[in-house]
């Protein structure tokens, strides 16, 4: 655990928050694209492609997640409920980004035109059959229920074989990978509304989000203390969130953004640097600088 008592690391993170120009960044960031879309349910839909594509480096990912969900138009929900199902494979003829072809695409479009039809949301989807102890506040009940909701989507793609596209696309929580996409998608569905995330799903709470941790975040978080394990998988963002959860239990990636950003806006370089280090609001937290000290 972190040298920083929690009450310093606290206050080192809100100055975080702070520092960050949070509408500049969120124009930056593939919840910018998202936040375009003026209602509810075309938001859930948009917010669904935009994180499963938010992979690589922002300059591409953005273009391409445009790309993506340029053939549903202004109001995805509707149309994916209203469009035949064998329309959908004719959308993305030429989509190519990195890991994701056209043919993922389908299988995703497909799965959510589904689940719309019956569920009429992915909130739906994602939540138990029992309306009983919602929303859910515990992050053990959440993995489970978030690899429920990757299993019947994965069921409801377009092609007969899962594709390992489309798995990319979807990560299974189940298989104990770290998953940053998928929970980047529920940070977005169950915090705020705010600047940044759009709080659209009741049956979620705050408190039960798993850190959408990749190898840019968990270096910061190593930094902080937060993290100790070497292998960004599940268990390491499971870790980050219970160590954020003591500085703050309802609401543990309040902090994610703006740290994130940190490193996305390439503030930090990831070694000392007499330009940046002294003016980071975390560098009294962080062992890189307290070794360069
Ligand atoms: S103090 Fe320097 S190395 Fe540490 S997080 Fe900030 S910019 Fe990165």
């Amino acid at each position: 655990m972190s040298q920083t008592s929690p009450p310093k690391l606290k206050a080192l993170l809100e100055a975080t928050i702070a520092a960050c120009s949070l509408d500049d960044r969120r124009d930056q960031d593939p919840v910018g694209i998202v936040h375009e879309y003026k209602t509810s349910a075309d938001r859930e839909i948009a917010a669904l492609f935009a994180s499963s594509l938010a992979y690589g480096r922002v300059d591409l990912l953005r273009p391409a997640i445009r790309q993506a969900l340029a053939p549903l138009g202004p109001h995805p929900a509707t149309y994916l409920r209203e469009t035949k199902p064998q329309a959908l494979p004719k959308l993305w003829p030429d989509f190519v980004y990195r890991m994701t072809r056209g043919e993922d695409l389908v299988d995703l479009a497909t799965a959510i035109a589904e689940t719309l039809r019956r569920e009429r949301s992915l909130e739906a989807l994602y939540l138990p059959e029992s309306s009983e102890n919602l929303p859910i506040r515990d992050r053990e009940s959440h993995l489970r229920q978030a690899s429920s909701f990757v299993t019947k989507l994965r069921l409801r793609r377009h092609r007969p074989d899962l594709h390992r596209g489309f798995r990319y696309l979807l990560p299974d929580p189940a298989d104990g990978s770290a998953c940053k996409r998928l929970h980047l998608f529920f940070r977005w569905m169950s915090r705020g509304p705010d600047q940044i995330d759009l709080g659209l799903w009741d049956g979620l709470a705050p408190s039960a989000l798993i850190m959408p941790l990749d190898t840019h975040t968990s270096r910061l978080c190593r930094y902080l203390g937060l993290l100790e394990r070497k292998s960004v998988d599940q268990k390491a963002a499971v870790q980050v969130a219970e160590r954020l959860a003591i500085l703050d239990a309802s609401d543990p990636l309040r902090y994610d953004f703006a740290l994130c950003h940190l490193g996305i806006s390439r503030r930090c370089i990831h070694r000392w640097c007499p330009q940046r280090c002294p003016e980071c609001p975390i560098e009294a937290g962080c062992v890189i600088a307290d070794r360069s000290a």
